[in-house]
């Protein structure tokens, strides 16, 4: 490498303008307090009240999705999500080879089968020509279902993600998927505030997740939200995430096997003051990714991850893509940097090289593989701008 690991530091320390810092944190400036206090007042802190509803309004609302439902976190809602877009126990579900591991998890919890695909460079999300390149050489149509040629299986469904908050190709994926007869979930857990063609993450395909983790832009404690412009899918969400409870003024009777899923109140409150502040985070965030850029302007072997065309991201995390020469050198960069107090961590493992997930079909991911070994997340806290 032409620069040093100290070089790395010291653009790191210039960019977000101290000498350390952690990964993410979460601020809490805006009328947190005064909403919790409220909630706690109205003795409403659980799965009904007033912020629940106006969490959603105000997230249908920013999104543009006419529906939005809260969830207990965001793995629930991609849970819910693939199961309200028919996904069956034993289908496969085409999920991005590289992907924080609640992806395929969501998948296993309603009893089908992740099948990994490849990713692109330029968004780190699923790869539309892979999409297809798999779909034509794999699987063959039979009344209108996409079936893999070699199990046998329905492919149902197609789960895009966008990686720390850099929408993906998700217009052309919507494309492929539509031609296949595959559904389009999103997870769009890392990119509220990001528009991909002018429209929001997660309201490209029939579904859409959000997570309000407490690492995520914005955050309820933990949380999560389907979105969809389907009213009826949006009443059959709430409807499962309330144990599928009908409506009655005392009895218990519930119409199917369904799930405690709903947000608490308590953390809507927090959801709302935070969903105030996210443009002023969007906007820091942007900030702090144009002064990493020029931090590392001239750097050859290295450089920020950068919105692709066409997309307005959050900038959720800050990430350094090294060269492929670099790869070997990752580990000890991430030494360096953590070791001056600069909280980095690498790109999660390869979902296929997860131990759950070792045996689920796989079809050919260079790029997730070679990318895996090549991107170290930097401080990305919107205070730091
Ligand atoms: C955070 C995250 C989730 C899950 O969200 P939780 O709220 O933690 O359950 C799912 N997918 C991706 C890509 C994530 O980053």
């Amino acid at each position: 490498m032409n620069e040093t690991y100290g070089d790395v530091i010291d653009a790191v320390r210039a960019a977000i303008g101290r000498n350390s810092a952690a990964l993410h944190e979460p601020i809490f400036l805006g009328n947190e307090r005064l909403y919790v206090d409220e909630c706690i007042n109205s003795s409403f802190v659980s799965s009904a009240g007033k912020f629940v509803d106006r969490f959603e309004q105000d997230l249908a609302n920013y999104t543009g999705a006419s529906f939005a439902v809260a969830t207990v976190n965001g793995t629930s809602a991609l849970h819910l999500a693939l199961l309200l877009a028919g996904v069956q126990p034993e289908d496969e579900v085409l999920v991005p080879a590289l992907s924080f591991i609640a992806t395929a998890n969501a998948v296993s919890y309603r009893g089908a089968i992740p099948h990994f695909v490849d990713i692109e460079e330029n968004s780190l999300g699923l790869d539309p020509r892979a999409l297809r390149v798999f779909l034509e050489a794999s699987t063959r149509q039979e009344e209108g279902l996409c079936l893999n040629s070699e199990t046998g299986r329905v492919i149902r469904a197609v789960v895009p993600m966008h990686t720390f908050g850099h929408p993906c190709d998700v217009e052309s994926i919507v494309d492929v998927a539509e031609e296949f007869n595959i559904t389009v979930v999103e997870d769009a857990a890392e990119s509220l505030g990001s528009f991909s063609a002018g429209k929001h993450t997660g309201t490209h395909g029939l579904l859409g997740t959000l997570s309000f983790n407490g690492n995520k832009i914005i955050t309820t404690g933990g949380g999560g939200a389907i979105l969809t412009n389907d009213a009826q899918l949006a009443r059959k969400a709430k409807h499962l995430a309330t144990t599928a409870k009908t409506h009655h003024k005392w009895e218990y009777s519930h119409d199917e096997i369904g799930f405690n899923y709903r947000m608490p109140n308590l953390n809507a409150a927090l959801g709302c003051a935070q969903l105030e502040q996210l443009e002023s985070f969007r906007s820091s965030k942007r900030t702090l990714f144009e002064r990493y850029q020029s931090a590392f302007e001239n750097f050859e072997n290295m450089k920020i991850v950068q919105e692709p065309v066409n997309t307005s991201s959050n900038y959720w995390l800050q990430s350094l893509l090294l060269s492929e020469d670099l790869v070997g050198q990752r580990d000890e960069l991430l030494s360096a940097l953590n070791d001056a107090g600069l909280q980095s961590r690498p790109i999660w493992n390869l979902l296929p090289r997860q131990i759950p997930f070792r045996n689920s079909p796989c079809a050919s991911i260079p790029v997730a593989t070679q990318i895996e070994r090549r991107v170290i997340n930097l401080p990305s806290s919107a205070g730091l701008a």
